[in-house]
């Protein structure tokens, strides 16, 4: 098959599958037996290279793109799901918002050491009353008291916050003033007291990486953290979850692409009456259907990656992009589980676990839900998605402006 690829980005992926081959793979079981957040292996990744795709080389990034940044992702969750999600609050949302919107010095004391995987990140913004609508459901306030910000309040769902070290939260500065009442700031619950991090117990997910409910009590954030000024915090938050939707597509891309490994070399070494299942045609209907859906992900996610690197308007096609590929990976998880028989509950092979972390897929950076929402408002002229491109007065995402 030719490589749609260029022979840089090859390249980039193929060490990638190095990686995970030598360094993640043989450790990572134990990890996960031992409940136990691989600091090592992010920092292994960090120094590689591969958080810092779409930062410059002056912050420690590599500028090698946001197509570079996708088939990293791709790459790491096709290997091993559980250690994707370390990419999202170390490559994606918070060095994202923290360049977007960071002072110089924000930028320069957080960012290198957060994508060269020194610091852990996160980025919290849903709350119990509801992701779809986390702006409305927001009841975490911020107060300024003198020289810091008191946090109170508790969030939702949030990957890594139980490890984060420096990491982004949204909150209420002004809760009468609807989106221009929300705050971002660089939080450091390390270092600041009243911050308690309780693990979420998820289906089929990693308990080495985890994702947590957080509880804010006074917690003190010092003013020089406010992430742009009071009141950027929802427009800086929208930019931020444009890209993200295309790093969670390609998470779902990765994890398709297991599925089908997985599914072709099962039905190949499967036999039954004499043949592998492979030869059946039921069979051959699963994987081949399998094969169209990976290949249209594939397609859109990389185009939106490369929309992202020229500066073009994507938040409509990285919708696209996440809707068609979310759902992609719930297929092929589905299709290998059935391809797999009993065998596809079996925790001897990691089926199973994919096809919980398809699930998450579909939830995660805006619902199928919430996407077809976006794409149909726009096809209908109520809200055209890409109506705030170019007037953020945020810094520069694109490839070629970040170089
Ligand atoms: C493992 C995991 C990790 C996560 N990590 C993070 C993280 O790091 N940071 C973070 O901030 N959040 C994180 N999230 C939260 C995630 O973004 C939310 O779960 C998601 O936004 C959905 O919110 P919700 O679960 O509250 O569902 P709800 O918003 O309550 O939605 C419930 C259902 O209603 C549907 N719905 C909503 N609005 C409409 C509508 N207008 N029309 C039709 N249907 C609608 C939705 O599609 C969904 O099916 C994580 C979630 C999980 C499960």
């Amino acid at each position: 098959m030719v490589d749609p690829l260029s022979e840089e980005i090859a390249a980039i992926r193929d060490s990638v599958t190095r990686f995970m081959q030598t360094e993640v793979l043989p450790v990572m079981d134990g990890y996960e037996e031992r409940a136990e957040f691989p600091r090592e292996l992010v920092r292994k990744a960090g120094t590689a290279g591969f958080y810092g795709s779409v930062f410059p080389e002056s912050v420690g990034g590599t500028a090698a793109g946001h197509l570079a940044a996708a088939v990293i992702v791709e790459e790491i969750a096709r290997h091993d799901v559980r250690f994707v999600h370390t990419c999202n609050p170390q490559s994606g949302t918070c060095p994202t918002a923290i360049w977007l919107a960071g002072t110089d010095r924000q930028v320069s004391i957080f960012l290198p050491r957060l994508i060269g995987g020194e610091l852990v990140g996160m980025m919290s913004l849903t709350e119990a009353g509801g992701g779809s609508d986390a702006l409305g459901a927001m009841q975490t306030t911020a107060r300024r008291d003198g020289d810091v910000y008191r946090l109170n309040g508790s969030k939702m769902w949030t990957t890594l916050g139980d490890e984060c070290d420096a990491g982004i939260l949204l909150a209420k500065t002004d809760p009468g003033a609807g989106s221009r009442g929300v705050t971002a700031f660089i939080v450091e619950p390390k270092k600041y007291p009243g911050y308690t991090a309780k693990p979420i117990g998820a289906m089929g997910l990693s308990k080495a990486l985890r994702v947590a409910a957080l509880y804010l009590d006074d917690f003190v954030v010092p003013v020089e953290n406010r992430l742009g000024e009071e009141g950027d915090g929802f427009k800086i938050i929208m930019q931020v979850l444009q890209s993200g939707r295309v790093v969670v597509g390609a998470m779902a891309l990765g994890i398709a692409r297991a599925c089908f490994d997985d599914a072709v070399r099962y039905a190949n070494e499967r036999v039954l009456r004499g043949s592998p299942i492979g030869r059946y045609q039921m069979i051959q209907s699963e994987i081949a259907e399998m094969a169209v859906a990976i290949e249209a992900s594939s397609a859109l996610i990389y185009q939106a990656a490369q929309y992202m690197d020229a500066g073009r308007a994507t938040n409509r096609l990285a919708s696209i992009a996440k809707y068609h590929a979310s759902q992609t990976a719930k297929l092929c998880a589905d299709k290998a589980q059935q391809i797999f028989g009993g065998y596809g509950l079996a925790t001897e092979y990691r089926i199973s676990r994919y096809k919980c972390y398809a699930d998450l897929m579909v939830a995660g950076e805006g619902t199928v839900n919430v996407q077809k929402i976006l794409i149909a408002e726009d096809a209908l002229g109520y809200k055209p998605a890409d109506r705030h491109h170019g007037r953020t007065g945020l810094r520069d995402l694109a490839h070629r402006g970040a170089a």
